[in-house]
Order: structure tokens, then sequence, then C-alpha cells
């Protein structure tokens, strides 16, 4: 069995064709027909990731999304019918960890499935490190970053991202790595994620506490450093 998939779409249609795909390659599916009905099986457990449409009853999926993120980090594929940069950073922002634009085609479905479970494996946390960085402490198993006393209120795309600064301190890294590597390998969205992102931390980080970690290294990428 290679996992076992939630598949929250009112389109009876397309849920079948994705759940008889999903099978033929060896998965397990569940569906559900709209937001209320995918978040509480989605609760329930017992599923490795979430393809979750926008547009749904009961409960938007970006409101199931918010919904869910407080209680599960499940990784989730959202299925927008709207192709606009606002959904997509709505969406990832929201907690998302990819997302597809409908119509789509049935492989680029399943590479992003592959590349989502790919990822939740390698970042299982062993343990639970926490990671310091001049007054900045991030905790992996609790998911939670401090500076000082005060605790950040990041969505889960920034954490990932801070994460990965943090554990690279004073090395550079390039745009490239950090979308690999915090996105995923098979991303295919927009290349500029990474600059964007960086901008919420900067504006979470170094704007509020008056700070300066996070440094654009000219035409590289860039790093986290320290210099207190
Ligand atoms: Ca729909």
């Amino acid at each position: 069995m290679n996992g076992k998939i939630l598949i929250v779409e009112d389109e009876e249609k397309l849920a079948r064709f994705i759940e008889m795909e999903l099978q033929h390659e060896g998965y397990e599916a569940g569906k559900a027909p709209d937001g209320r009905t995918g978040l509480s099986m989605a609760l329930d457990g017992g599923f490795d990731l979430v393809l979750l449409d926008i547009m749904l009853p009961e409960l938007s999926g970006v409101e199931v999304l918010r919904r869910l993120r407080k209680q599960s980090d499940i990784p989730v594929i959202l299925l927008t019918a709207r192709d606009t940069v606002m959904d997509k950073v709505t969406g990832l922002d929201g907690g998302a960890d990819d997302y597809i634009t409908k119509p789509f085609a049935i492989e680029e479905l399943l590479a992003r499935i592959r590349a989502s479970l790919r990822k939740k494996q390698s970042t299982a946390a062993p343990g639970g490190d926490v990671l310091r960085a001049g007054r900045l402490l991030l905790d992996s198993a609790r998911h939670t970053v401090f500076m000082d006393d005060t605790q950040l209120e990041l969505t889960k795309r920034e954490f990932d991202l801070l994460a990965m600064l943090m554990e690279n301190q004073g090395i550079v890294l390039t745009r490239d790595r950090l979308l690999e590597q915090v996105w995923g390998y098979d991303y295919q969205g927009e290349t500029n994620a990474v600059d964007v992102y960086i901008r919420f931390l900067r504006s979470k980080i170094d704007d509020a506490f008056g700070v300066k970690y996070i440094y654009t290294v000219r035409g590289v990428g860039y790093t986290l450093k320290n210099e207190d």
C-alpha cells in the first residue's frame, strides 16, 4: 500500500476518476463530497494526504484548510479551478503543501502526490530539534518559533523556510535549493515563491523586532546570520 488519500471534491465524476487512478497506482482512496465531511474525515485520521478542492459546498476548501491546520500537518494539495496568483498565495500561505490547477493531467497530479508524501517522510521529526539563531528559537517538535519570549505566528511554509535557513546559518542557500527543500522537487509553481516568502519572514522577524537576520546575497540567494 502506497498510502491512503482523501479526495475532497464535489464534482462526483472527477472525484471518481481520481479515485480510480489512485487505486490503479496502489493507493487507498476515500472521498468526501463537501467541505464539512472532508474536514471531519481528514481530522479523524488514517489518511496520509488530502486532495482538497477550493470551491466546495458547506465549507470552502480554504476554510477547511484553515481549520485542519489548527490540528494537523497532513500534506494538502489544493485543486483549484482559478489560476490566479492571489489564490495560490492564499492557499499556500494557508498551509497547503502544493496546488494543481484544473484541468490537470493525472500524471502531474500523481507526481505532486509522490513528492508531497516523500517530503512528509523526509521531514518527519526524529525526536524534535531545537534550533537557535541569536534571539530566535525554533522548536520543530512543538512547531513553535519564539523571538525572546514572544511567540511568532508563522504559516507552515514560513516555518519550513525559516527552519531551513536556521539549520544552515551563515551558509548561502540558492533559490533553487530552497525551492527543492521547502516546496519539493516537483514544484512547478511560481519561481518567485521563495522571494515572496522571504518577504513574509522579514516582515515578521526583522521588521517586527528591529533586527537583521535574513540577508539577500544578490544573484545567489539568501542566508540567515546572527551578528548580534
Ligand atoms: Ca468544486
